[in-house]
């Protein structure tokens, strides 16, 4: 079973995506914990090229190509083999984040994204949990946690807001897999709502 969580940064979907995981272990499950970009040591290398840089380092389409890249690697190396062992893959950020960032936020080559995820990638999650945040709350959160080489973070409110919106269109176009979160509440509480769905889930 393949779990993704999704979300604008700060919204709290890493420690949503770790509590997931730490439930499933404490009952005995097979569960990995892995994060994009990234994942795998190819991947975490690819990462680091497309986070240390400065943002003009890439153009629109190289950048959606290294994260298509980044992900392959990690499908090859890590998705796909624990899947096929039976273990529960839970996944900070997937496949949702290069549709909502690079199809749509950053530049509009969704067709592109659309066409190159059918291609080279060809999994969807089964449960994709969108941590949605208020966008001013979540920005406040990313710029605290201070992380100066990442280029990505704080690009301000307006892009908050574009991404939120992106998140919330994709969940409303894919309603069977994904589920939207109130992430405005007290982190127990969000917790608790996501472990629920997913233990009825895997029954
Ligand atoms: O989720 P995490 O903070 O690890 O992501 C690292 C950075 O990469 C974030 O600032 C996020 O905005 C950015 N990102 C992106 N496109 C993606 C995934 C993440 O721009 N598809």
């Amino acid at each position: 079973v393949f779990i993704t969580f999704e979300g604008i940064d700060g919204s709290g979907k890493s420690t949503q995506a770790r509590r997931l995981h730490d439930s499933l272990t404490s009952q005995g499950r097979d569960a990995i914990l892995t994060r994009e970009p990234g994942g795998s040591p190819g991947a975490e290398r690819i990462r680091r090229l497309l986070v240390e840089g400065a943002a003009e380092d890439w153009s629109p389409i190289s950048e959606l190509l290294l994260f298509n890249a980044a992900r392959r690697d990690h499908l090859e190396r890590l998705i796909r083999p624990s899947l096929s062992r039976g273990a529960v893959v839970v996944s900070d950020r997937f496949a949702d984040s290069t549709r909502v960032y690079q199809g749509a936020a950053r530049a509009d080559l969704r067709a592109l994204a659309d066409r190159l995820h059918a291609d080279v990638i060809g999994l969807e999650p089964d449960l994709t949990f969108i941590i949605d945040a208020d966008p001013g709350t979540a920005l406040s959160r990313g710029l605290a946690r201070n992380n100066a080489e990442d280029r990505f973070e704080g690009l301000g409110l307006a892009f908050q807001e574009r991404l939120r919106e992106g998140f919330l269109e994709l969940a409303a176009g894919a309603p069977e897999r994904c589920m939207v979160v109130d992430g405005n509440r007290p982190e127990d509480e969000i917790a608790a709502d996501i472990a629920a769905h997913v233990a009825r889930h895997l029954g």
